[in-house]
């Protein structure tokens, strides 16, 4: 595919999209309920539908019996950690390996116009963005992610939470299961604007940020207190009435939907003219410029109201460039 019909590249080699970027189509004022039913579609494929799929299998080829719940045990416990694992290394190995390591697409579509492979930093483990990350990924944040399946699946299975069947409660839990991207885009910039505070940027999240080009294994690149807090988004099923199956969907909106905001490139030429929407370009610009698009791609505009939104536009970049200013100048005020 030619990307420039989509967008323009810099001297730099990096691609950006011509069109601005806009929040869901299901907030256009005045509702129309046409366009609201035409973003219906986009907001389950493929992505949240891949997420049910997933969850679903889970449930009924993964999760150990109910009576083996009751027990907390290692066994159970890392036999998730495994599937987890294998899940992670082949659905973000997959993508790591066609487009970073083989560059089947070369740089089309590519926001950063340089692989992180050839880019060596200090700051990461090994000098290597690729290793450092792909460790965090493997040894802290999917051990993490298994640490709150096994906290659910066993408040479940213990009776310690109300367990809603689907036979007694078809109509809530699907609208619940509707809900979950909600739960997740709300929990999500809520916990991520607050590790932009100072102290906690400086001790947790500035390890997510070293990698400033990201690439699929940088998504769950994280401080152990980010990757717990990340994936924690589950628990809200032990608060609200619910039934494990969509709390394991909650959980792989988190763990699996990680990769969207750093896959690097705005399509995935799948096929020769079969592109795949990574809907990553508001986190590719979150890792660009820190302060902007704490949320995901504008699902609950929260960016948006509380003036942190970057469409990629220059009136956006101005918009950011006041506010860091001001910020600065907070800042010097304060000394
Ligand atoms: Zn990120
Ligand atoms: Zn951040």
């Amino acid at each position: 595919m030619d990307d420039l019909q989509f967008g323009t590249r810099n001297k730099r080699g990096d691609w950006a999209p011509k069109e601005p970027l806009q929040i869901a189509s299901s907030w256009a004022v005045p509702f129309r309920l046409g366009q609201f039913l035409k973003f219906i579609p986009g907001y389950l494929f493929p992505w949240n539908a891949f997420h049910i799929a997933t969850a679903l299998l889970y449930w009924f080829y993964v999760v150990p019996p109910v009576e083996t719940l009751q027990t907390l045990s290692w066994g159970w416990a890392l036999w998730l950690y495994a599937v987890n694992a294998a899940a992670i290394f082949a659905l973000y190995g997959s993508v790591e390996f066609f487009w970073y390591v083989k560059r089947k697409q070369g740089t089309r579509f590519k926001y950063n116009g340089k692989f992180p492979a050839d880019q060596p930093s200090d700051v990461f483990w090994f000098k290597s963005q690729n290793i450092d990350n792909f460790l965090r990924s493997f040894f802290i944040s999917i051990p993490l992610w298994t640490l709150v399946e096994v906290i659910f699946l066993y408040a479940f299975a213990k009776g310690y939470v109300p367990w809603l069947t689907w036979s007694a409660n078809p109509v809530y839990l699907a609208a619940l299961v509707l809900l979950c991207p909600v739960i997740h885009e709300v929990h999500f910039f809520c916990i991520h604007r607050l590790i932009h505070t100072d102290f906690l940027y400086k001790h947790v999240h500035s390890v997510h940020h070293n990698s400033v080009n990201p690439s699929p294994w940088s998504s769950l690149s994280m401080h152990p207190v980010e990757g717990f807090l990340y994936h924690a988004v589950a628990l809200w099923h032990l608060v609200i009435p619910s039934n494990p199956i969509v709390a394991m969907f909650q959980l792989h909106v988190a763990g699996f939907g990680a990769v969207n905001g750093h896959i690097g490139f705005d399509k995935l030429e799948i096929t020769e003219d079969t592109p795949l929407e990574s809907h990553a370009y508001a986190h590719y610009l979150h890792h660009k410029y820190f302060e902007v698009n704490y949320g995901g791609d504008g699902l609950i505009p929260l960016d948006k109201w509380f003036g942190y939104w970057h469409d990629g536009t220059k009136e956006a970049e101005a918009r950011m460039e006041a506010r860091f200013e001001a910020k600065k100048a907070r800042a010097n005020a304060k000394r």
